[in-house]
């Protein structure tokens, strides 16, 4: 993922972006070492608009139930793999992990050749549907790739890559074999979210540019009703970005799952505009958020380092972050219209 415009203070009504000290360093050093190319936009004035207030439905019951501890193992299993590139044997290897998880799911590919600026690459995306009683989709989804121009080096990508594909592991725990009162749930492992050298328009997010255009024409995308996208919410430092480039409502109500469950303090204090895996869905007008931690340790050093490792993450993080997704998709199953008037 790629942050754009940095703004700090969702409560102020102007603020002006404010360059990260980690932007303003030698960018051909940062493409050296795998990290994203900052974009190069000059300091602006932006106008802060507030979160579209909703009327949500109230939950009925317990919150939703979220096993952290299981979700950390499953973290520390992936990353015991090693370094998980494209293309490499690794790669195959996580992806035989994630669907050796999901034995008696219904599990669907999305698998194709990339035309990468590195070359020809197989990419493929998997996909696992629970159905529900409601007529429309939730896709939540995390890339399960590790950064590539990092690939001959320590890197494991334990909150990049490895974090958020075992909440989506641990959300089919959750959700398998009980009838859903809502809408259908697919759990989507995305591949080849990183850029192959440099990230741009162009080098990033392979695989879900394939399967949007896929379910833009096979007419799945016009059933989503909303697109949740984890990234780097391991970290034991949880601060939750608003994501200026989803769509608001959706995070009015990721913010809502938030504050029901008592977590609101870990969410939205800062402002971002990411460049990640919801692009190519927001580009066809499904409704997303893109629920992401930018701020990576001390100055995001931590981010696409070899400092990415199971230490800096927490069962407490994992079970706030998987608990408010749980919590996103119980509203958005009582709510209708979607989406809201
Ligand atoms: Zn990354």
């Amino acid at each position: 993922m790629s942050r754009g415009k940095v703004v700090f203070g969702a409560k102020s009504i102007l603020l002006i972006a404010l360059t990260l000290p980690g932007l303003s360093c030698d960018a051909s050093k940062d493409a050296a070492q795998g990290k994203d190319k900052p974009q190069s936009a000059p300091p602006v004035a932006q106008v802060d608009t507030p979160l579209p207030t909703l009327s949500l439905p109230p939950d009925n019951g317990p919150p939703p139930a979220f096993d952290g501890d299981r979700t950390m193992q499953y973290v520390k299993e992936i990353v015991a793999l090693g370094p998980r590139p494209l293309g490499s044997a690794n790669h195959k290897k996580v992806e035989d992990y994630i669907t050796s998880h999901l034995k008696g799911d219904t599990v669907e590919d999305d698998a194709f050749t990339a035309d990468t600026v590195e070359g020809k690459f197989p990419v493929r995306n998997i996909i696992a549907k629970y159905p529900g009683t409601k007529d429309g989709i939730i896709v939540i989804a995390s890339h399960y790739d590790t950064n590539y121009p990092l690939r001959n080096t320590s890197f494991i990508g334990a909150n990049d890559g490895a974090a958020t594909s075992a909440l989506l592991l641990e959300f089919a725990n959750q959700i398998r074999g009980k009838k859903r009162e809502g809408y259908s749930v697919w759990l989507l492992w995305t591949d080849a979210e990183e850029a192959m050298k440099t990230w741009s328009a162009t080098d990033s997010v392979y695989g879900t540019k394939h399967l949007a255009q896929k379910w833009q024409l096979d007419g799945t995308a016009k059933q989503i009703k909303a697109f949740l996208l984890a990234d780097m919410i391991g970290d034991a430092d949880l601060d939750i970005d608003r994501d200026t480039n989803s769509t608001p409502w959706v995070e009015s109500v990721v913010y809502e799952a938030a504050t029901r469950l008592g977590y609101q303090s870990h969410f939205f204090a800062r402002n971002n505009a990411i460049s990640d895996d919801h692009e190519p869905f927001m580009r066809i007008g499904v409704p997303c958020a893109d629920i992401i931690d930018i701020d990576y340790g001390y100055n995001n050093v931590f981010h696409h380092t070899v400092q990415d490792t199971v230490d800096k993450l927490s069962v407490k993080s994992l079970n706030i972050s998987g608990g408010v997704i749980l919590e996103t998709v119980r509203i958005l199953d009582k709510m209708d219209p979607i989406p809201p008037k």
